[in-house]
């Protein structure tokens, strides 16, 4: 038999939650035209449980260090994506990289046969950068992950699935009591039309699906500019279909283009309103309960 706190709630619920520091692709947009969406690129803050993790390095981990360097020291366990420069070049400004005390694990695949390391490495060196990792003072331990691996951290089970994007990315699933959270960020949909069975058993029945959604069928097509097709990125339609095909109940569309405006993002969703019943172009700052 267990004791109860009167009036404490009961089956509590583990905390499981979701926080985008960045959620612009390619290449930061910052200004006027893109202040409510927001122009950092990519950066994700996952809960779960009393653990913090991280997604991708993009300038809008910049951001994410200043808040966990309120809360000093802190263990985080970053899992990224892929290497693209979008996705890691924010870490040169992680303060919480600095600062003894503070322990991280950065889990990568390889990507064109390069580990997270060796792209951090490039980035923190003379000529381009003055500090070196010699210099970051926190604990920093890199693991290494094979696409189709699955780990455990607390009571956060993760599954990962290799998606389509030059070089390749990981897609992530996150399962946390009961619920479950898919980042599929920097995957292009075959181009045939045709749904990608992958993805569609990556993000099945998930609760969230946060999923690229870079271009315009008009863009991609090269109906507008030139052809974008095999540059690895998916259009609005092709991620909501895919979504809808998956079960997905919300949908996050994110890694917008660096040109999108504001205004131009709400016209393109309202276009989209009869796709899905629950999706939106995810905001910088956003945060999501699961
Ligand atoms: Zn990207
Ligand atoms: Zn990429």
């Amino acid at each position: 038999m267990t004791e109860s706190t009167p009036g404490a709630p009961t089956n509590a619920r583990v905390p499981f939650r979701v926080k985008y520091w960045g959620v612009r692709g390619s290449i930061p947009a910052p200004g006027p035209d893109t202040v409510r969406y927001g122009g950092n690129t990519t950066s994700l803050e996952l809960v779960a449980g009393d653990q913090t993790f991280g997604i991708d390095g993009g300038t809008g981990v910049r951001l994410f260090g200043n808040s966990l360097m309120k809360r000093a020291p802190v263990n985080v366990t970053f899992f990224m994506t892929h290497l693209h420069l979008d996705h890691v070049q924010g870490f040169p400004f992680f303060v919480p990289f600095l600062v003894p005390g503070n322990t991280f694990d950065v889990y990568s695949a390889l990507h064109n046969g390069s580990a997270v390391e060796d792209v951090l490495r490039a980035l923190f060196a003379q000529p381009a950068f003055p500090i070196s990792m010699d210099d970051l003072s926190a604990t920093i331990t890199f693991k290494r992950l094979t696409m189709g691996d699955s780990l455990q951290f607390g009571p956060l089970h993760i599954h990962t699935r290799r998606l389509h994007h030059p070089g390749g990315v990981v897609g992530y699933r996150f399962e946390c009591d009961g619920r479950s959270f898919v980042h599929a960020s920097d995957w292009e949909h075959p181009a045939d039309g045709e749904l990608d069975p992958v993805f569609l058993e990556l993000a099945r029945d998930c609760d969230v699906l946060s999923v690229d959604a870079t271009y315009t069928e008009d863009e991609y097509h090269g109906r507008a500019g030139p052809p974008r097709r095999g540059w690895g990125h998916a259009t609005h339609e092709a991620a909501l279909r895919h979504a809808k095909a998956a079960g997905a109940k919300r949908v996050l569309l994110f890694h917008h283009e660096p040109a999108r405006e504001d205004g131009q993002l709400d016209e393109i969703a309202i276009a989209l309103r009869d796709m899905h019943p629950n999706a939106a172009f995810v905001r910088e700052g956003e945060v999501i309960e699961l």
